[in-house]
């Protein structure tokens, strides 16, 4: 179907009446010639009111200075993106919005004006607002929570350490059992308490001004795992790896727990054989650690990154189901990714990347 030039128009104009956003046009001197039914909606002024007023109507005294910023920009050819801003409705209360403005052009090509896109975002800005504080309320609770409970669990362990060494001759085998139980129970909270705190502690940080030397963290993380690596008859290696961005202990951090995990989910039958590497794409590094391990099955290879998620039980394989989240926290901190691709039996290869 062919449109004439007034079929055209009038259906430009239906689509720019039902935004949900306020349209809007100005001219070069800032005066406005356009307002669609949201603009409307948005700032409560109708079209007849505003349209040969200035733009500065809508703006709050003390952000006029923005207007001439954005004239400037516009009468160069450039746009303005999701600028957010505060701008005023005809009642004077205010709102909070994103602005993206372009500069319109006549049939020769002459800036003559500009299109202006306004979204309200005082309610994403709100639930943003919310998010954050119940999140940061989360935080400090398990914060707090694996720190309190330090404390009477030193205890138990302490005064189930006592039972053992003086009066394990007054128990009957039943007795020692129990005992046993209760020491393997605390040990293991003792593992989880501590890897809830190394979770809450990958905090928001500051970026680090230095780069670190990732052979160096590569090789302190596998002096920490040294006597796995020595029990299992491990091959750990690494290609040459680059500097990074981060705080040297982030990157520590990451290398033990994907090489410690690679080094206890190894297959049975063969020696672990680990393989870290690193390479440049683009502006973002892609670092990756191989093994020749048990695998993960498809449906798992995401949920392993959740807090608490394991697929073995304890008495299978040691461990709080947080290794992978706080690796997952730490990346995503720098803007980065992390991910696994494997096939069960076949071993895994966990990928981070971390932006330089
Ligand atoms: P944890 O090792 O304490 O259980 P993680 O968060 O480090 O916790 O890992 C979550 C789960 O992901 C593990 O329980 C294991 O099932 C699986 N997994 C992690 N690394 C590997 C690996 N290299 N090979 C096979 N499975 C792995």
């Amino acid at each position: 179907m062919i449109l004439t030039t007034d079929e055209r128009l009038a259906l430009l104009a239906a689509i720019v009446d039902s935004s949900d956003d306020a349209i809007i046009s100005k001219d070069l001197d800032g005066i406005i010639t356009s307002w669609n039914k949201s603009a409307e909606r948005l700032f409560g002024y109708a079209s007849e009111e505003v349209i040969g007023q200035p733009i500065t109507i809508l703006i709050p005294p003390d952000r006029l200075q923005e207007e001439p910023v954005i004239l400037d920009r516009l009468r160069k050819g450039e746009r303005v993106d999701h600028f957010e801003t505060i701008r005023r409705r005809k009642d004077g209360t205010l709102l909070e919005i994103s602005l993206t403005i372009s500069p319109v052009r006549d049939g020769k090509g002459t800036i003559v004006g500009a299109s202006k896109i306004a979204r309200d975002i005082t309610g994403s800005k709100r639930i943003m607002a919310e998010l954050q504080r119940s999140n940061a309320i989360l935080e400090e609770f398990a914060y707090s929570a694996s720190h309190d409970l330090q404390e009477p669990l030193r205890t138990v362990k302490i005064f189930g350490e006592i039972l053992m060494r003086r009066h394990a001759d007054h128990l009957d085998a039943e007795g020692v059992r129990v005992l046993g139980h209760l020491q393997r129970g605390a040990k293991r909270m003792e593992t989880l308490l501590n890897d809830l705190l190394a979770y809450t502690r990958v905090t928001k940080f500051e970026k680090p001004s230095d780069r670190v030397d990732a052979n160096l963290a590569y090789e302190s993380a596998v002096q920490n795992l040294g006597s796995s690596i020595s029990e299992s008859n491990a091959n750990v290696t690494a290609n040459p790896l680059p500097l990074v961005p981060m705080h040297f202990a982030h990157l520590q951090q990451l290398f033990q727990n994907l090489i410690g995990n690679a080094i206890k989910y190894r297959n049975p039958e063969t020696a672990p054989i680990v393989i870290v590497s690193a390479r440049r794409d683009a502006s973002v590094w892609h670092f990756s650690v191989e093994d020749n391990g048990i695998g993960i099955a498809p449906e798992f290879t995401q949920v392993i990154f959740g807090l608490f998620k394991r697929l073995h039980r304890a008495e299978e394989y040691s461990g709080s189901g947080l290794g992978l989240a706080i690796c997952q926290r730490i990346v995503e901190q720098y803007g980065g990714r992390i991910w696994v691709e494997s096939k069960p039996l076949q071993g895994a290869t966990f990928r981070f990347s971390i932006p330089d």
